[in-house]
C-alpha cells in the first residue's frame, strides 16, 4: 500500500516538461522541513491505496504523462513497483525528490527531476551525492533559491560536481521572495547553461 494525498489532472509547472497536460500522484510525509515548503499539507498522512487502484485513478484521466511528487515520494517502499507498473502500461514518468534517499531502486525509464537544497531552505547538507551516479541526460537537477548567496552556493556545486556535464539543471527562484527578472540577468552573467524555472502554476490559476 502507498500513502497519497492526492491524485489530480493539471498543467505540468516545472522543469523542461512545463506546460504539458500531467496526472499529478502526491504522494504522503517527508524527511524534511524546507522553510518555504509550499506543500505542508503533504506531511500530513495520506489515504492507503493498492498499486492497481492507483494505477486505475490514473488511467481515468487519459493523459500519458504522470508525475510523482510530494511530500517526498521515496519515503514509500512500494514507489519503484509503482513505477514498474505505469511503465508498462505505457505511461511516461516524472519522479520528483528532494535528493536525499536513494534512488537506485527507482527504473532508470523514470525521469527523475532532483532538488539540491540550499542553505536558504534550512535543509542544506542532506544532498546524498551517490543518487548523481544514477542520473543521465534525460534527468533534471533543481536549486531552489531564496537570495543571491543560495544562487552562488549553487554555482559552487555545480561546478564542484561538475553537475552540467551530467544533465539540465534548473534555477527556481522561491515564488514572491526574488524578481525574476533579476535571477535571470545572475544566471546570464554566469556564463553558464543553466535554465530559468519559474513555476508555471505560481504564475497561471488553472481553473
Ligand atoms: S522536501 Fe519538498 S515537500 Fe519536503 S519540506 Fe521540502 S519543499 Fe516541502
Amino acid at each position: 500500500m502507498i500513502s497519497i494525498i492526492e491524485i489530480f489532472h493539471s498543467l505540468q509547472g516545472e522543469t523542461t516538461k512545463a506546460g504539458f497536460p500531467t496526472v499529478f500522484i502526491r504522494m504522503a510525509g517527508c524527511n524534511l522541513r524546507c522553510v518555504y515548503c509550499d506543500t505542508q499539507y503533504a506531511w500530513e498522512e495520506g489515504i492507503q491505496m493498492a498499486i492497481d487502484e492507483i494505477v486505475k485513478t490514473v488511467e481515468s484521466f487519459h493523459c500519458k504523462l504522470v508525475e510523482i511528487t510530494g511530500g517526498e515520494p521515496l519515503e514509500q517502499p512500494e514507489l519503484p513497483d509503482l513505477c514498474e507498473k505505469l511503465l508498462s502500461k505505457g505511461f511516461s514518468i516524472l519522479l520528483e525528490t528532494n535528493g536525499t534517499l536513494d534512488i537506485s531502486k527507482i527504473p532508470q525509464k523514470v525521469v527523475k527531476a532532483i532538488d539540491i537544497k540550499c542553505p536558504g531552505s534550512n535543509e542544506s547538507g542532506k544532498f546524498l551525492y551517490d543518487n548523481l551516479k544514477h542520473l543521465s541526460p534525460k534527468d533534471e537537477l533543481k536549486f531552489v533559491i531564496s537570495s543571491k548567496e543560495d544562487f552562488i552556493w549553487a554555482i559552487s556545486e555545480i561546478e564542484k560536481h561538475d553537475l552540467l556535464s551530467i544533465c539540465t539543471i534548473n534555477i527556481s527562484p522561491v515564488a514572491g521572495v526574488l524578481n525574476n527578472a533579476e535571477v535571470a540577468r545572475w544566471i546570464i552573467d554566469s556564463g553558464k547553461n543553466l535554465r530559468l524555472n519559474l513555476q508555471l502554476h505560481k504564475i497561471i490559476e488553472i481553473k
